[in-house]
């Protein structure tokens, strides 16, 4: 019985997670509870901070590289629930705009970072 291969299920895991996660950008982290998985596809002809359904993807996302890269990669843990008691309203000071710093790293306009007062 020396040739029955040992089954490892940690190892048939780890295998599943690097193939489910390379194809995903950005990959989000999902909570505890849920899973909510937001697939968005750079795309150079939408305006910033601006999120456009793909059409030839139902229920996937369009956004400029740079919004993607301004999002904060922490924004779906938790549910969307706590979006509306968290709004930490900011002034750009590069370009003026209003951002809420819940949802932005750095400024999906000017890519400028904000200042923490
Ligand atoms: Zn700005």
């Amino acid at each position: 019985m020396s040739k029955d291969k040992k089954f490892d299920p940690q190892n048939l895991y780890e295998k599943l997670m690097k193939s489910t996660n390379a194809a995903e950008l950005p990959h989000f982290q999902r909570g505890p509870s849920e899973e909510i998985k937001v697939d968005i596809t750079p795309d150079k002809s939408v305006a910033p901070a601006m999120f456009i359904p793909d059409p030839l993807r139902p229920g996937c996302y369009k956004a400029h590289p740079t919004t993607i890269a301004a999002m904060r990669k922490d924004i779906f843990v938790g549910g969307a629930e706590m979006f509306e008691d968290l709004e930490v309203l900011y002034t750009c000071e590069g370009c003026g705009e209003v951002l809420d710093l819940q949802f932005w790293s750095f400024c999906p306009y000017c890519e400028a970072k904000p200042r923490y007062k």
